[in-house]
């Protein structure tokens, strides 16, 4: 059994209408750059995608990704979000619960969580500095699993040649 496609009729809808109200035209490219956004299920860069859509269409620009881009979040289907290396990364928004990130420093990789009981506490807190919160971003940073086990691994290899437990030779 393949799994069908998903069509994204209303996320589509909601590009139209947003165009729409922009006073913009539909374009064929425009179409082919939502569609591949809403096809990824990543964090992705302006430059990140327009590689994917040069690849299906190499007459695509890169200010058109970019402009596209920025159509999207305008229209709730993209979120930008930040991880701390001076990029701008995308996101689908719409239909996608709130989540939080983390970030391995060392390959880059980036993990989605959600806390109920974090939301919790930062609105408790929130709510000691009568402060009223309109969005967040809880982001940590460090290292992933596999990069510490890689970490431990050279650090081992390192010292391989010579093993931590040696047996004193009898022959002095
Ligand atoms: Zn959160
Ligand atoms: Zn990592
Ligand atoms: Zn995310």
């Amino acid at each position: 059994m393949t799994r069908k496609q998903p069509e994204f009729l209303q996320e589509k809808e909601i590009f139209r209408d947003h165009i729409q109200k922009s006073g913009l035209r539909r374009t064929a490219q425009r179409d082919l750059i939502l569609e591949i956004f809403l096809r990824t299920e990543e964090h992705l860069t302006s430059e990140d995608l327009y590689t994917l859509v040069h690849r299906q269409d190499p007459t695509v620009g890169q200010t058109t990704v970019y402009r596209t881009l920025k159509l999207l979040t305008e229209a709730g289907l993209a979120r930008e979000v930040r991880f701390g290396d001076n990029k701008t990364y995308y996101e689908h928004h719409y239909n996608h619960e709130h989540h939080d990130h983390m970030i391995c420093t060392e390959c880059g990789k980036v993990f989605e969580f959600f806390s109920q009981e974090i939301e919790n506490l930062q609105d408790q807190m929130a709510d000691k500095f009568g402060f009223k919160p309109t969005h967040h971003s809880l982001r940590l940073w460090g290292l992933c699993s596999e990069c510490q086990r890689k970490q431990l691994d050279t650090t081992v290899a390192a010292s391989g040649a010579q093993p931590r437990v040696r047996v004193r030779s009898v022959v002095g």
